[in-house]
């Protein structure tokens, strides 16, 4: 179980009417994700992530893998480093290359630290001895750090140098079967974004510039996002603005229900996937046997998802400037439980509560996911602040009212600010629900109307 006392969280205590010089633009997340101590700033542009960010990051990874797998993925690792070479020969490296960092080893030989891996894939594939159209389609997935030169970081992980991406590569023998991959993905992409219970829009991102490749971007409608969509009132179908207007056809109508009521909305991109065809296995060689044996070029494609930016964006998204709010999924912790102050009146019987607490609840919701606020000098009021603060999905306080000789009752705080004050089997239930509703997101019956979940998904078909 989890300890209050014993975790890592440094906050950050700014003395009153300080004058904090502020050398980037903040962001409500950012914000507190720092004065909570969830989150240190290390040098420009790169983050520190404390123990409870942690637990939400790595319980996003948990929620990506299990969608990667469901849909076919098998997951490796490549070096960070990649050799310039390989990109020469697709010649990314030509394009603009202010945002990459490049490393020399002692022999002088170059290298990216890698901000995408399509090149070091292809090439690992290029040699592996012939691959045969049977082991095919191939869906390789990888969780590391990117690293980007940004000329301008902001709002924390939101826009880092360096961040966390789940990056998958499949290899297929014909375009058609591509296709097919592509929709398998997709769909896991969008299993995951109902999932994570953060309204979503995806948008088609196809130019035409690449010759027939596909294209799709999801993201998180925020005033910080950096891309600006069109969205339609009536159908919800969205689009990346550069693309809507880009099209020859009443511009300023619904490409989905031809409604003229578009409003442009500010979008974070989160994640994007790509039809690349043989752009990479081409110049790098990468090859199967086909039925009758001969060398072909395998047809790609690429698939990205934030992990760092999910978490920083759908917080931005869901909390006030006060109060940090969790997709429940994320949450760090599923209960907080808050027992009596040292010395009160109440300590000896309240304590007998709390201690049953301890075991009832660990029981119903897994020991892992109960936060202890064992700081027994501190007032309820002064850990009820915090916890409210920190967004725990529920907050149980042990107090006075708890050994009161009739009715005696809990307060249960719930993570948009509802109070109920229940007894200990209604605040049991209570969390026996939470842990079911959460099991029902994982195993995908999803207790949200029809309607809402298809206006998130028209018009996205390939
Ligand atoms: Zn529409």
């Amino acid at each position: 179980m989890n300890k209050a006392s014993r975790l890592f969280c440094p906050a950050l205590i700014t003395p009153k009417n300080a004058v904090v010089k502020q050398s980037e633009q903040l962001s409500r997340s950012q914000k507190l994700l720092t004065e909570l101590g969830l989150v240190k700033s290390g040098s420009n542009g790169t983050y520190q992530i404390m123990p409870v960010a942690q637990r939400s990051v790595d319980k996003l990874i948990d929620l990506v893998q299990r969608n990667m797998q469901q849909a076919g993925g098998q997951k490796i690792t490549l070096p960070i480093l990649t050799p310039t070479g390989l990109w020469k020969k697709t010649g990314r490296l030509e394009g603009d290359i202010s945002e990459f960092y490049m490393v020399r080893d002692r022999s002088g030989k170059q290298f990216l630290m890698s901000p995408t891996h399509e090149e070091a894939v292809t090439a690992m594939l290029a040699t592996t001895s012939p691959i045969s159209y049977r082991q095919l389609p191939l869906r390789l997935y990888q969780i590391g750090p990117k690293f980007r030169d940004e000329l301008k970081t902001r709002f924390g992980l939101m826009r880092a140098k360096e961040f966390l991406m789940k990056d998958m590569y499949s290899f297929d023998v014909s375009e058609e079967t591509a296709r097919e991959t592509y929709s398998t993905v997709s769909a896991a992409y969008d299993r995951l974004f109902k999932q994570l219970e953060v309204p979503f829009v995806k948008v088609n991102a196809a130019t035409g510039i690449m010759g027939g490749s596909v294209s799709h971007e999801y993201h998180y409608v925020s005033p910080v996002g950096e891309d600006t969509l069109l969205q339609c009132s009536s159908c919800g179908y969205a689009g990346n603005s550069e693309v809507l207007e880009g099209q020859t056809v009443s511009p300023a109508s619904c490409p989905s229900c031809k409604s003229l009521d578009l409003r442009e909305v500010r979008g974070v991109e989160v994640a994007h996937t790509f039809l690349l065809g043989d752009k990479y296995s081409k110049p790098l060689g990468a090859t199967f046997l086909n039925t009758s044996g001969k060398p072909q070029p395998l047809v790609m494609g690429c698939y990205g998802i934030g992990i760092t930016r999910i978490i920083a964006a759908s917080l931005e998204v869901l909390s006030t400037e006060q109060e940090l709010h969790w997709p429940r999924l994320l949450a760090p912790y599923d209960v907080c439980l808050i027992g009596p102050k040292q010395g009160s009146k109440e300590q000896p019987a309240a304590e007998l509560i709390e201690n049953e607490l301890l075991l009832n609840v660990g029981e119903l919701c897994g020991h892992q996911e109960l936060l202890h606020d064992d700081r027994k000098e501190l007032t309820i009021g002064k850990r009820l602040l915090e916890a409210k603060r920190l967004g725990h999905p529920l907050t149980i306080v042990v107090g006075a009212k708890a050994v009161q000789q009739d009715s005696p009752k809990l307060e249960v705080h719930l993570s948009k600010g509802e109070k109920l004050e229940l007894d200990l089997s209604e605040a049991l239930k209570l969390v026996s629900e939470h842990s079911q509703y959460k099991n029902s997101l994982l195993n995908g019956s999803f207790h949200r109307d029809e309607e809402e979940s298809r206006s998130q998904s028209v018009g996205h078909q390939l």
